[in-house]
């Protein structure tokens, strides 16, 4: 029931992929920054911490609170366009979809996606959400200015180009893990709309790992899943194009997007879970049955595609140079073991960027994602991964499943101190805390 501005008795709140639950004290949806700013205040007096959600799409515990949750949705829609700067400032609660349609009507684009536009703008920055990209980076490293609620309810504007204090807030609060204060609103880089060709092609592991380096230099976004208990793969090669516009077809389109990717997965899914013996069979079956296709659209609608199988992922950052190795080792340890794996392994590249904890802070990287169907045990699989993936020095995706804590992940990410001195500054008494955190940042 609504009590004060918005503010209502906290109600039960699952994730995306249903693996975390938490049940807040109340609930507050504001609708300016005001608003949020006195909620915040609210909050800390009495003795409450804070948690604003997005969409719930990390599969981790990083969203959840017993506090007082955020809901953003009041904080939404684009604030202004500046054609002269190319930037385009929205609200946090911003759904990408509606930025990426909204930004398509005035012909503009962001340069890069990740798979899915379920997300706020706000809630996929913080954790790092990535696409892939030989040039262009995550969807923080487009962003070129933010204005962030803090503990004491202060409201803080800035970009890179503000005083060394607030670049250095800058660096930090463009992942900010939810961990800095609440951001209201975010400025995005654009540019004028654009045609990206697709090439999807099936090849083999073989020819892929071999010619990683090549795919990667010759293409401005190259991805591929690797199909376990196989040796096929899907190749995905993303380039800016002159056009025409040629669209999927609508019976194509709808074969692979919804047919293949979405309804006949479900059901290859659900068999796998309950008989995982046939897992492989199925494996081989299904990944020979992709065809090559070649398509060209503007950019949201290539990067982008529907997920509703759910499923649970883990995800780790390595130095590109390494993605080869480290891939290998992981079809090696599923082909030996009595592991049976329905869903595809995902590669991903980005370039270095200069964010304190984005997961490609300061070095060029590839990401190896593992995912499970749903309610289907991950725990071996993932444990297994998880282990290749740390002996390359890799950094978990800050929104997916991993174990590990502060003390690893100041070994691997040169700034982590530089980020937990800034998070003492701006919230000494934990009001954005949770559990995750503390696991995380150590405290
Ligand atoms: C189907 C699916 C596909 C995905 N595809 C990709 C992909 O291609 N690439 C990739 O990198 N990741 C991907 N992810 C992961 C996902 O993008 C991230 O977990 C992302 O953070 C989720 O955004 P959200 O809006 O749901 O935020 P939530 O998961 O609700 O919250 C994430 C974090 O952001 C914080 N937060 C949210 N709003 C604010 C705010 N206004 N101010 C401060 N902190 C805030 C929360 O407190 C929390 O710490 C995918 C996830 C799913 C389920």
């Amino acid at each position: 029931m609504t009590s004060t501005s918005g503010t209502t008795k906290g109600r039960a709140w699952r994730n995306w992929a249903g693996t975390v639950a938490a049940r807040p004290l109340r609930e507050v949806a504001p609708a300016s920054t005001g608003e949020l700013a006195e909620a915040v205040r609210r909050a800390a007096e009495d003795g409450l911490r804070v948690k604003t959600v997005g969409t719930g799409h990390s599969f981790n515990a990083i969203a959840a609170t017993d506090g007082v949750l955020v809901r953003p949705d009041l904080l939404t829609g684009i604030r202004e366009i500046d054609r002269a700067a190319m930037t385009v400032t929205v609200g946090a609660g911003t759904p990408l979809k509606r930025l990426n349609a909204a930004l398509a009507r005035e012909d503009l684009s962001l340069a890069n996606m990740g798979d899915v536009m379920e997300q706020t703008a706000a809630g996929a920055v913080s954790t790092g959400t990535h696409g892939t990209g030989r040039d262009s980076a995550s969807i923080a490293a487009q962003i070129r200015g933010l204005e962030l609620v803090t503990a004491d309810g202060s409201v803080l504007t800035v970009s890179a180009k503000g005083t060394e204090g607030e670049r250095e807030i800058f660096a930090a609060a463009r992942v900010g893990l939810g961990a800095l204060g609440v951001v209201s609103a975010l400025t995005f880089a654009v540019e004028p709309l654009f045609l990206l060709s697709a090439r999807e092609e099936p090849m083999s592991f073989d020819r892929v790992t071999s010619e990683f380096d090549e795919l990667h230099a010759e293409n401005e976004h190259f991805e591929f899943y690797w199909f376990p208990h196989t040796g096929n793969c899907s190749t995905k090669r993303n380039n800016r194009s002159a056009g025409p516009l040629a669209p999927p077809g609508a019976v194509s389109g709808w074969i692979t997007d919804e047919l293949l990717s979405n309804g006949l997965f479900q059901v290859v899914s659900s068999v796998g879970r309950a008989v995982p013996a046939a897992v492989p069979a199925i494996a081989r079956v299904s990944s020979r049955a992709l065809s090559a296709r070649t398509y060209t659209d503007i950019p949201y609608k290539v990067f982008t595609s529907p997920r509703r199988v759910r499923f649970v992922e883990m995800e780790y950052a390595l130095p590109r140079e390494t993605a080869v190795a480290a891939l290998r080792e992981l079809k090696a340890m599923v082909d030996r073991s009595p592991l049976r794996i329905g869903f595809p392994v995902e590669v991903r590249t980005a370039p270095a960027d200069d964010i304190t904890l984005s997961t490609a802070s300061g070095r060029d990287s590839a990401y190896i994602a593992v995912h499970m169907y749903r309610r289907t045990p991950y725990r071996s699989y993932f444990t297994a991964v998880e282990r290749i993936m740390t002996a390359y020095g890799g950094r978990p995706h800050w929104g997916k499943i991993h174990t590990r804590d502060a003390e690893y992940l100041d070994g691997v990410y040169p700034r982590f101190g530089e980020f937990l001195a800034l998070r003492d500054r701006l919230d000494p008494g934990r009001l954005f805390g949770n559990d995750h955190l503390r696991r995380v940042l150590g405290g």
